[in-house]
């Protein structure tokens, strides 16, 4: 397996009949980024800029996050780069930010809503990332989105960013495309209204899934009612892509479904552009799609979405697509 690894880096990741989809990788910062190439990565789906944050004991300055930034991008080459703004909270506490503690952190005050409300943790990263941009294709994503008033904040405090780069004579890129996460049912079922303000989707599935089906990501207790092929969640990612589409613009996936052999063919089927994973898992999905036709993913499509039960399209889809060894 690892030498046809190694074989396939260079290959694009198509369909017998010619569908092509992008496949990039996820990273938590510029040391991630050379094992992303190996593992032969079309750019990056998602860099989760929190790290940059934590294990240390204050906000990583403007410089501090361009260099960061600006590396990533420009290894990154004519390739996109999607770089997610901090997303802390939930599973990822921050003691110098003096989040109060909470209840429901899954429920609470994180992501985006933390920085919507601290510019002093906003602006910076802003301006860090619209000044990287000039060294590669850089998109701007935005996190546990659930409501258009959220991208539209977001937006001013990119143009407030703009602005003081412009009074401090820095350089920097004006036409960063910005997307969001989708990642809460709120925004799957409204992607049609939420397309209006964005450049590009990605599907988060693994908040995605915890939100839908009211199950703890992390709880082992109840981890075998966390079925991310439940009818629910397909139709959840089966609307963004099609709102996305209708509104002319791409959407990707960057849960841990993006980079599940088991999921490839509904994901393909459902008209993916982009699925974006942790590094190793890029060959063997290459693998699986250079395998298929269109026509056998929409089959696979069809027949799971005429199922009625999470486990049942489980189990079918590893009977279909686990490897024998
Ligand atoms: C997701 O929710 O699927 C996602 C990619 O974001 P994170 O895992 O960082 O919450
Ligand atoms: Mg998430």
């Amino acid at each position: 397996q690892r030498r046809r690894d190694l074989e396939n880096v260079k290959l694009p990741a198509v369909t017998t009949d010619g569908v092509k989809v992008q496949l990039a990788a996820n990273i938590g910062g510029p040391a991630d980024m050379d094992n992303a190439l190996k593992f032969g990565c079309e750019g990056i789906g998602l860099f989760r800029t929190e790290f940059l944050f934590m294990g240390r004991e204050n906000i990583p300055t403007e410089e501090e996050q361009f260099n960061a930034y600006k590396q990533v991008a420009e290894k990154c080459g004519e390739h996109i780069c999607v770089i997610r703004t901090m997303d802390i909270g939930g599973d990822k506490p921050l003691p110098y930010l003096q989040v109060e503690e909470e209840e429901n952190p899954f429920l609470g005050y994180r992501a985006l809503r933390i920085s919507l409300q601290r510019p002093d943790v906003f602006i910076p990263q802003l301006k860090a990332l619209l000044r990287a941009a000039i060294y590669g294709q850089i998109a701007i994503m935005l996190p546990m989105v659930i409501g258009i008033g959220e991208i539209r904040k977001a937006k001013a405090f990119l143009e407030q960013a703009k602005e003081e780069l412009r009074k401090e004579g820095k350089e920097f890129a004006d036409n960063v495309p910005v997307g969001i996460m989708i990642e809460t049912p709120a925004a799957a079922v409204t992607a049609d209204l939420l397309a209006k303000e964005c450049d590009f989707f990605s599907i988060g599935t693994n908040d995605l899934v915890q939100y839908t089906l009211a199950v703890d990501r992390g709880n082992v207790q109840v981890s075998p009612l966390y079925n991310q092929f439940h009818p629910a969640v397909l139709k959840l990612i089966a609307n963004t892509i099609k709102a996305a589409h209708d509104h002319g613009i791409w959407a990707g996936m960057c849960g841990e479904m993006a980079g599940d052999p088991l999921a490839t063919a509904l994901l393909v089927a459902m008209g993916m552009d982009e699925l974006s994973m942790s590094a190793p898992a890029i060959p063997r999905v290459k693998e699986i799609v250079r395998k298929l036709s269109s026509e056998q993913c929409k089959q696979t499509l069809d027949e799971v979405l005429a199922m009625n039960d999470a486990d049942e399209v489980r189990d079918y889809l590893r009977k279909k697509f686990t490897v024998k060894h």
